[in-house]
């Protein structure tokens, strides 16, 4: 029996007509039976997404004691939508006890999972679903991580019990009922957990765009359209900045071998992309199959002669990282030299300045330079280091686009190629491979 899960994101949501899309989407096929939702996003360019202003809530709430008029915009905004899709909720007396708790508890995982909760409410009753609570189904350890097999097993047995039903995304609970929230965009995980825990056929992603791209659609004007992807491609495009799918929206699916659709609420029709499990992945004949970076990292390299010979010098590095909690994204080395990339907002309030001297406390190196606003860009392939040349035309193009290279890793994946270049530099990077791998493919889906 085909179950779908669908979620659907800020944008998809934002308004009483996006809302409005998305109801005739799950009336178009029975199947679409769990539907998991984002808080309303942004209707225009310049508007405030519900979960920004949710955490400015509890910023003001701690400050000051109240969230006050803040709170009467996003009251606004939710009595809009119930009125305009005229659902019968008492949305006034939930707005109330909302903005309570939100003085009362003040923390920003609360405040800001009030959006999804909120959506959550409206929605269900709009669609006539059920609405089941994220609180109840995904549950967090007491160090904040995830206990995913709890969370399996009680999303199993809850949902069996559910025909249709609506859950909000974005949070769930610790013990003494505790709201705890993902990262940014963590709506997406929920999904992926939903997907796993009723045995899904298929996870719809609802977004904005078409599918995911081969590059951001917000750099490279009307990109390709990527038509297949490999969980471990989707892995690295996402995890390295592709932000149209969270990065460990992966996992859940993965040993249930699951596939995600990325959809498009405003242009149902296209098919999307299709995600799907490495092995039945074919590829698609192309070299490069996406593009996707960061900007905003810190290089620390660290230069002494003879480092190889030195048992435990890469530990002891690391080691400075894991005292401060620091993590680690990339580990590129060469003779007598290693660096280490992380995020520059890691390293805020000094922390720069202390990593360094237990580095140099800890390694006694010849030589240690930083380099900051650095960007990374990642060119993704299946099996794309096979392909003779790749490197060089990699190489060439960007200095063809007068980008310096800052640093280069190689992934041992031999699905990848990342380069760090200056942050003045990223865009023109990204258009330069875009340009040398890309842009000649046809778009199959173009409209
Ligand atoms: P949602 O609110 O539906 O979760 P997101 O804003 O999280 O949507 O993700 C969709 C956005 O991701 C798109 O609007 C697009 O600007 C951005 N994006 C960045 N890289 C890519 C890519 N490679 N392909 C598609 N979209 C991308
Ligand atoms: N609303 C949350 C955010 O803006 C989660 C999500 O949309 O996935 O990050
Ligand atoms: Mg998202």
């Amino acid at each position: 029996m085909s179950i779908k899960i669908c979620k659907f994101g800020g944008t998809s949501l934002a308004s009483a007509a996006n809302i409005t899309r998305v109801k005739a989407i799950l009336d178009s096929d029975k199947t679409r039976k769990y539907v998991v939702v984002s808080a309303p996003g942004k209707r225009f360019d310049d508007d405030i997404k519900i979960t920004d202003m949710l955490y400015q809530c509890a910023k003001l709430s701690r400050e000051s004691g109240k969230c006050g008029k803040l709170f009467d915009v996003i009251r606004d905004r939710f009595t809009e939508i119930v009125n305009n899709l005229q659902v019968d909720i008492d949305i006034k007396s939930i707005l109330d006890e909302t903005e309570k708790a939100i003085d009362e508890i003040k923390t920003d995982d609360f405040a800001a999972s009030r959006g999804e909760y909120l959506n959550g409410r409206i929605i269900a009753k709009y669609l006539g679903f059920e609405f089941v609570d994220a609180c109840e189904i995904v549950k967090f350890g007491e160090n904040g991580i995830l206990d995913s097999d709890s969370t399996n097993d009680i999303m199993e047995k809850k949902l069996a019990k559910i025909q249709y039903a609506v859950i909000p995304g974005f949070y769930g609970a610790m013990p003494f009922d505790h709201v705890k929230t993902f990262s940014r965009g963590g709506s997406d995980i929920t999904g992926s957990l939903v997907a796993r825990g009723v045995k899904a056929t298929m996870y719809e992603n609802w977004t904005d765009v078409n599918g995911f791209y081969a590059a951001d659609p917000r750099i490279i004007a009307n990109p390709l359209q990527i038509e297949c992807l490999g969980y471990h491609e989707l892995r690295e495009l996402s995890y390295m900045g592709a932000s149209v799918l969270h990065s460990e929206a992966i996992f859940p699916v993965q040993d249930s071998r699951i596939p995600i659709n990325i959809k498009n609420t405003f242009e149902p029709e296209n098919p999307g992309t299709m995600i799907v499990p490495d092995e039945e992945y074919k590829g698609n004949g192309h070299t490069v199959t996406g593009i996707a970076g960061k900007k905003n990292f810190t290089v620390i390299s660290i230069e002494k002669s003879n480092m190889n010979a030195e048992i435990g010098f890469a530990r002891k590095i690391l080691s400075v990282l894991e005292r401060y909690g620091i993590p680690l994204e990339h580990m590129p080395s060469g003779i007598d030299t290693l660096s280490i990339v992380i995020s520059s907002d890691t390293l805020k309030n000094g922390l720069k300045d202390k990593v360094i001297l237990r580095i140099r406390e800890a390694v006694n190196p010849d030589k240690v330079t930083v380099i900051d606003s650095v960007a990374t860009v990642a060119t993704v392939g299946h099996g794309m280091c096979k392909v003779k040349g790749t490197a060089g035309r990699l190489f060439t193009a960007l200095s063809r686009s007068n980008v310096n290279i800052l640093l280069i890793d190689q992934g041992s994946s031999e699905k990848n190629i990342i380069v760090g270049v200056k942050n003045e530099d990223y865009e023109r990077a990204l258009k330069s491979i875009y340009l040398e791998f890309l842009a000649h493919h046809e778009n199959r889906f173009k409209v």
